[in-house]
């Protein structure tokens, strides 16, 4: 990773409106971050201030309206049947609701979400209802070919050890009957199936906290939940 000096000097000319956004996409790192506030607290914004704009302005993001035949949310074309809702312009109701969503996770703290996620992790699996063994996000690869045609899945399913297990198998031996009889892909994309199910199984995440995958996919239920409960959508 990048040094915090090094996001200092490429973001000193940056107008603080742009940093402000910068500092709320998901996808910086933490040097850049941190670079970032240190630039703003610098031109003389308090961290309070910092904090309560940038999460202004990333809520702003989802609530803009391009005003063109263009999803708001995800860019595709809508143009026919559009969800129309708040000024906004949605390909799907979907789209809609994930725009919605995103909006109320930006008031989410990574402690809080951290948290839950690892109550998800140490509870009820919501496949067979044990408590044995961690719950978490686990990914199972089924490859499927029909005369010429090739398909290769991948499913994520969120589950205890011996469900995700179950699923492995499944995908390794639906791939194993039914993936092999397509030129060319049919044989790659089989191996690829069996060798990742085969992985799966027995690289079952040691690690004691949450994966990314179950982080996002807490955040994103918590979000859902906060929505529901100012009965907003859904
Ligand atoms: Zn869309
Ligand atoms: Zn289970």
């Amino acid at each position: 990773m990048y040094p915090k000096q090094f996001f200092i000097e490429q973001f000193s000319e940056v107008a603080s409106e742009e940093l402000l956004v910068k500092l709320s996409s998901e996808d910086l790192v933490d040097n850049a971050k941190e670079a970032i506030r240190d630039i703003l607290a610098a031109r003389g914004m308090s961290v309070t201030d910092i904090n309560r704009v940038s999460k202004e302005m990333h809520k702003a993001q989802y609530r803009m309206a391009r005003g063109t035949n263009e999803c708001d949310y995800c860019g595709n074309l809508a143009k026919s049947n559009p969800v129309l809702n708040e000024g906004q312009r949605f390909c799907s109701k979907k789209c809609w609701h994930q725009a919605r969503i995103a909006e109320v996770a930006v008031d989410l703290t990574e402690a809080t979400i951290l948290q839950a996620a690892r109550k998800i992790r140490s509870g009820v699996c919501p496949v067979c209802a044990s408590m044995a063994t961690p719950v978490e996000v686990r990914y199972s690869y089924i490859a499927t070919s029909i005369i010429i045609m090739s398909n290769q899945e991948t499913k994520t399913r969120l589950c205890c050890v011996p469900c995700g297990r179950k699923e492995n198998r499944g995908g390794f031996l639906v791939s194993f009957f039914i993936g092999w009889w397509g030129i060319p892909w049919g044989p790659i994309f089989t191996i690829a199936a069996l060798f990742g199910n085969l992985k799966a199984m027995f690289e079952m995440m040691s690690d004691e906290e949450p994966s990314d995958e179950l982080i996002k996919l807490t955040k994103n239920q918590l979000a859902v939940g906060a929505l529901e409960k100012s009965a907003q959508i859904l």
